[in-house]
């Protein structure tokens, strides 16, 4: 049976105004993105709430990509919703408002196969609930973990307690900054990995690309130049399905799976932000993906 990755995250309606345009309440949310991504490797399993007018083709959209949407419990009340701001600089992004809605105080619950998932992304969310869904997981593989600013403020000790649990820790460059108060990127990395990350810490730099270190390598991968940027929102989310997606695929983590995972993700996140939404990344086909792949490396080859 092929694997299949358990992504924990949220599932939005997110409304966004970039220099290029805005959009109202189209399909957003961590889980969203980063199972859209995973899709080009293989099926995930999406653990999230959504409210009852969350709208039907939305729901289409996840599932004919893939996404296994059992474990999304559907709530009495309105679906979680987020409204961003771009600025020229893409990496700057103000959150206008953050309604929680049906998320708030919602607990994930897992069947009994979502606990025997082996490879586990828990995208965006709040950190003592990736912890609540983490403890369901028996024996994972790979565990990811992504985070926000929001939980960075103020919640800092349910992040310090979680990071034990993590294989690989995904974080901005200024989020890390941020968590470990060291403007040292290298620096800042190797304070993750000695709280307890076990196999890596990625470092997502926008549009300058990102670093992985490992307790034993350290890789850098450029991102793919993009001539047009559409709408950043998801661009993060989208890096870490990708990445989880491939190693799901190939099983094993080590230095070579690691360093395409991170070569992977690098790319995806290359095409989300060319539209608003998902609305790039739902349209694209791994042909598509792999010519970006190549390119990138005869871009790098010198
Ligand atoms: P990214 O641009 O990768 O940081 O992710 C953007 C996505 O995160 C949007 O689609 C939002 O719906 C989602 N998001 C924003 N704030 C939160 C939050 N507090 N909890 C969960 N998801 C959020």
């Amino acid at each position: 049976m092929k694997n299949k990755v358990l992504i924990y995250g949220s599932i939005a309606l997110d409304s966004i105004e970039t220099p290029v345009g805005s959009r109202e309440e189209i399909l957003g949310g961590s889980a969203s993105y980063a199972c859209l991504s995973a899709s080009f490797f293989v099926p995930s399993q999406a653990v999230s709430v959504i409210g009852k007018d969350f709208p039907p083709e939305h729901t289409r959209l996840l599932e004919e990509h893939n996404v296994d949407l059992h474990l999304v419990e559907v709530k009495e009340g309105k679906t979680f919703r987020w409204k961003g701001r771009y600025g020229q600089n893409p990496n700057q992004r103000e959150t206008i408002f953050t309604q929680q809605n049906v998320l708030e105080n919602y607990l994930p619950h897992l069947s009994p196969e979502g606990q025997e998932a082996r490879y586990v992304f828990l995208a965006n969310n709040s950190p003592s609930s990736q912890k609540f869904l983490l403890e369901q997981v028996k024996k994972p593989s790979l565990v990811a973990w992504d985070t926000m600013n929001l939980w960075i403020d103020n919640f800092p000790e349910a992040i310090i307690d979680i990071l034990p649990g993590v294989d690989i820790a995904l974080f901005n460059d200024s989020e890390i900054q941020e968590f470990t108060k060291n403007t040292n990127l290298l620096e800042a990395g190797k304070q993750i990995l000695s709280s307890g990350v076990k196999k890596g810490v990625v470092i997502k730099k926008g549009e300058h690309g990102a670093l992985l270190l490992t307790p034993s390598f350290t890789f850098s991968v450029p991102a793919f130049p993009v001539e047009r940027v559409i709408d950043p929102t998801g661009a993060g989310d989208s890096f870490a399905g990708g990445l989880v997606g491939f190693l799901t695929k190939e099983d094993k983590v080590n230095e070579e799976t690691l360093k395409k995972a991170t070569v992977y993700g690098s790319i995806i996140a290359s095409f989300a932000v060319e539209g608003f939404g998902v609305e790039r990344i739902a349209e694209l086909s791994k042909t598509e993906i792999d010519e970006r792949y190549q390119q990138l490396k005869e871009m790098t080859q010198f």
